[in-house]
């Protein structure tokens, strides 16, 4: 279920830019671009965009330009544009030279408009915002013309120009493109251009106190950066007609618009507002909170770029909504970890284990793989010694038959290590089991007796003197429902077990040295990341990134069974 890097998958968009270049379009060049407005994290819808708009690009021999939406003052922040640049270059794509903000094409835009207004295709209207919206109209009624439509170009021109020197006060006045208020297509229906917003801007400051609306900056700045190809997302197929018509109407290059399916993902939501919400409401403890779909989140959790632009290729492309599973996203990431991440042994809720032949004060050092995928990754040594730690969950008191780890009088053998069969059980005064004692045998080294009596269960295991310890994170998904944003109010169905946090972990010494954001194997448990943010030389914080095997199918299957058992 994987693609190699360099050969894309087809989609209809790859096929419309190919035949565009078997007819000689646009001299033979691709341009696309990335227009992420600043007001969010980048999540792993934008990267399903950066991924085709910048492969588009790169297959062609062509530009991809990273463009800054930047129209609205209000919502937008310096901080976001460091987010998104660092993002886009995590996920591994360069713009170059080519940064662009659609605040850089002010001034083009405002003289685009004033040809506009010459050519009588657009006016200033004293309508509220209210009263634009009630006399719209709708599907099925014509909307209502303005008062004002008809006025001069002269008086037009004078108003716009007092618009834009601030004369007016915040929604006093908009500019509006002369259409058909009783076009089908609702887009068409004297769409605003430009609001008054005395408001400054992260980077042009006092400078405007009109903003244009999006509609209006977008294509005309596709136009002026020479785009070939204005990749979208479907919201936007109803606005085509008024995004050619203004190129149309201004007769300047034109860019092909084409719209493609937005991802959306089971169990999470992806819109900027609700994840907005999720961290200013406490609900994550930031953008960047491993259980967030942003990049930064994502990254943070210890998922790498390679997956991300896997992931991105083979859930393809499509002209219709849909969902991809979660589970795809997590079979990406096991996939490429399972390849690139070394296997350590570290034990998450420990139960103390002695072996009461091994001799006092002894330790051997044996040879463990590090990655059975990858025979370059080599080996190394881990510390064995009379005390150890195994996982609590991996010994049962009265273990039923089909139990291979260990219980009373049981032997499974110590990966890497030898064979333990457990003598004897020390409980606390409440009765819980608080030690195991157990015995060796001294001829199983490396995991094998020699007279070929054989074992089922093979468990981790640290030793309790060499063991450093850790906080461990384990992270589930950040909603219950599979359709979150349907609900009527997304955040009632989040998942109060998204994040446990597990302290007292043991882990091998050999993580002394692990740098901050490495992914690592923990033997039997999962995939996990050296946290970026709270791990520090002192203390070692591992996020979980994914289980080594998908538990909810394993949950939902069995949850089946039983269905199908009682009906
Ligand atoms: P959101 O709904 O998350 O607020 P947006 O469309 O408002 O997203 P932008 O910053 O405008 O966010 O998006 C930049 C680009 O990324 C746009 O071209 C947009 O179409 C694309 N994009 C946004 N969300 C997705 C998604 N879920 N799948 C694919 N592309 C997306
Ligand atoms: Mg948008």
């Amino acid at each position: 279920m994987s693609s190699t890097e360099n050969k894309p998958t087809a989609n209809f968009i790859r096929n419309i830019i190919e035949n565009d270049l078997k007819e000689g379009k646009n001299e033979g060049k691709v341009v696309t671009r990335f227009p992420p407005e600043p007001n969010g994290f980048l999540h792993i819808g934008h990267a399903k965009s950066i991924c085709l708009n910048f492969g588009l690009a790169t297959e062609n021999s062509g530009k991809c330009n990273l463009r800054f939406d930047d129209t609205n003052p209000i919502k937008e922040e310096q901080m976001y544009i460091d987010a998104i640049k660092e993002d886009v270059t995590w996920l591994g794509f360069d713009w170059g030279e080519r940064e662009f903000y659609a605040s850089d094409y002010f001034e083009q835009l405002f003289e685009f408009a004033v040809n506009l207004i010459k050519a009588g295709k657009a006016y200033v209207d004293d309508l509220a915002a209210e009263e634009i919206r009630a006399h719209r109209g709708t599907l099925t009624e014509p909307g209502m013309e303005s008062p004002h439509r008809s006025r001069s170009v002269e008086e037009n021109l004078i108003l716009f120009y007092k618009m834009k020197a601030g004369e007016f006060k915040d929604g006093e006045k908009v500019l509006r493109a002369k259409i058909d208020m009783a076009a089908a297509n609702l887009n068409f229906r004297d769409p605003v251009m430009y609001r008054i917003l005395h408001a400054a801007h992260h980077r042009t400051g006092d400078a405007w106190c009109i903003y244009p609306m999006y509609d209006w900056a977008h294509g005309q700045s596709d136009s002026i950066e020479s785009i070939t190809h204005s990749i979208c997302t479907l919201e936007f197929e109803d606005h085509r007609p008024l995004y050619d018509w203004f190129l149309d109407n201004l007769d300047i290059h034109h860019p092909q618009q084409i719209e493609f399916a937005r991802l959306n993902l089971s169990y999470t939501v992806m819109s900027k507002r609700k994840l907005l919400q999720l961290v200013e409401d406490g609900h994550v403890s930031g953008w960047d909170d491993p259980r967030m779909p942003t990049l930064a989140g994502l990254r943070r959790r210890g998922f790498t770029p390679e997956s991300l632009r896997n992931f991105c290729d083979i859930i393809g492309l499509a002209k219709r909504d849909s969902m991809v599973d979660v589970v795809m996203l997590e079979h990406c990431v096991r996939e490429h970890l399972n390849k690139c991440a070394n296997r350590v042994m570290a034990v998450l809720r420990p139960l103390k284990v002695v072996i009461e032949n091994y001799p006092d004060g002894q330790v051997e050092e044996l040879e463990a793989i590090n990655n059975p995928e990858d025979e370059s990754a080599g080996t190394r040594k881990v510390p064995f010694a009379k005390v150890l730690y195994i996982e609590q969950d991996d010994f049962l008191e009265d273990p039923p038959r089909k139990f291979f780890r260990l219980g009373p009088g049981r032997e499974v053998r110590l990966r890497y290590a030898y064979f333990i069969t457990c003598q004897s059980v020390v409980k606390d005064d409440a009765g819980n089991v608080t030690e195991l004692r157990c015995t060796y045998d001294p001829e199983s080294r490396g995991g094998s007796a020699p007279d070929g009596r054989k074992v089922k269960g093979t468990l981790h295991w640290v030793s309790a003197a060499h063991a450093l310890e850790a906080e461990v994170r384990l992270y589930d998904r950040l909603f219950q429902t599979r359709n979150p944003a349907a609900e009527e109010d997304f955040r009632t169905c989040l998942n109060p077990k998204s994040l446990e946090t597990l302290t007292g972990c043991k882990v091998e010494p050999s993580l002394k040295t692990t740098k901050p954001g490495s992914r690592l194997q923990f033997e039997r448990l999962g995939y996990f990341c050296l946290d970026t943010k709270d791990a520090t030389s002192e203390a070692l914080v591992f996020n979980r990134t994914v289980p080594l095997r998908d538990s909810w199918a394993r949950m939902e299957k069995q949850q089946k069974n039983m269905a199908g058992k009682s009906s």
